[in-house]
């Protein structure tokens, strides 16, 4: 694949610092991304030639218990582009031909880039199994968060409180439809008391901030029966939580990993507008700038929200 667009994700640095559980050194990371298809191994996918493309990031034994379930992201084996096999920062990468989805010509290359993290979030929102109508509390006002609030919309949601500490992203969340805003910064202490007295427990919470204190508060912010996604990269830190919190409200807890089956659906929300995605990407550089664009990302610099790198 000659790549046209990659897109900066955060979990880019726990995987450049060394930090990332699964990634395999030397690795060139990089799941973000889009492009054209010039060259196949197999006659077969003569078809895929000339076409541009997004594909899935996995690669899975197809042997496991896991894998036969058609649950490849608990593969005993599992692999990904951009974590342990070579991704998008680079002028071409390869792909395998089954994962492979042509892209409608109404989604440009921008929201291409763009489709890998929404089908992230569509995963983490189905598996908290998001009903229409119930009240989303997220944690993180990043790429992530930004998407999972529009995805939530268009699944029948419109009770969301969002929890993040800058105020130009937070802004954009009301925009995409968020009910209330809550920067910590200037709540302090009172975080928590000020969410639950202005908006109240939630009824799916979705941590997308990878802080290990919002997982704890993910806790504190459920309703009784509650489900809670975490979406967030915690490296190896540990989280200080009450078990009996978690007990006591018959919460579920959810881990969220990849995004098996998903992608059509990212695509479909894309394609058909349904959530607007090139409104993220406020920068955009070449490969060249590297090491400029990455210090950007990593330190939110100049109001950066997504930045993607652009081929030819
Ligand atoms: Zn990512
Ligand atoms: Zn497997």
């Amino acid at each position: 694949v000659q790549l046209s667009c990659t897109a900066i994700c955060t979990t880019d640095f726990s995987i450049i610092e060394g930090k990332h559980r699964y990634a395999a050194y030397p690795i060139i990371p990089g799941h973000e991304w889009t492009g054209t298809v010039i060259n196949i191994a197999d006659a077969k996918d003569r078809y895929l030639i000339g076409k541009r493309i997004v594909a899935e990031n996995y690669s899975t034994c197809g042997r496991c218990s896991a894998c036969r379930l058609g649950a490849w992201n608990l593969c005993t084996d599992y692999q990904e582009i951009g974590f342990n096999k070579n991704g998008g920062y680079a002028e071409y990468l390869v792909t395998r031909a089954n994962n492979v989805h042509i892209l409608p010509p109404e989604i440009p290359d921008e929201a291409a880039a763009l489709i890998e993290p929404t089908a992230v979030v569509v995963h983490g929102l189905q598996h908290v199994q998001l009903e229409l109508g119930n009240r989303l509390i997220i944690l993180g006002d990043g790429p992530i968060g930004l998407l999972t609030i529009q995805v939530a919309r268009v699944m029948g949601v419109d009770n969301i409180a969002v929890i993040g500490g800058y105020d130009n992203r937070l802004a954009l969340c009301k925009e995409y439809g968020a009910k209330q805003i809550f920067n910590y910064h200037n709540e302090g202490d009172n975080l928590i008391n000020n969410v639950l007295s202005q908006f109240g427990l939630a009824d799916r919470i979705a941590e997308t901030s990878g802080s290990v204190i919002a997982v704890k508060q993910s806790i504190e912010l459920a309703q009784r029966g509650g489900k809670i996604c975490l979406v967030g990269d915690y490296e190896d830190k540990q989280a200080f939580i009450i078990p009996n919190d978690i007990l006591i409200k018959n919460l579920t807890i959810f881990g969220i990993t990849a995004s098996p089956g998903t992608w059509e659906k990212a695509i479909y929300l894309i394609a058909t507008k349904k959530i607007e995605v090139i409104s993220l990407v406020t920068h955009r550089t070449t490969l060249n700038k590297f090491k400029q664009a990455l210090k950007m990302v990593q330190n939110k610099e100049d109001s950066v929200i997504k930045c993607v790198f652009k081929f030819g």
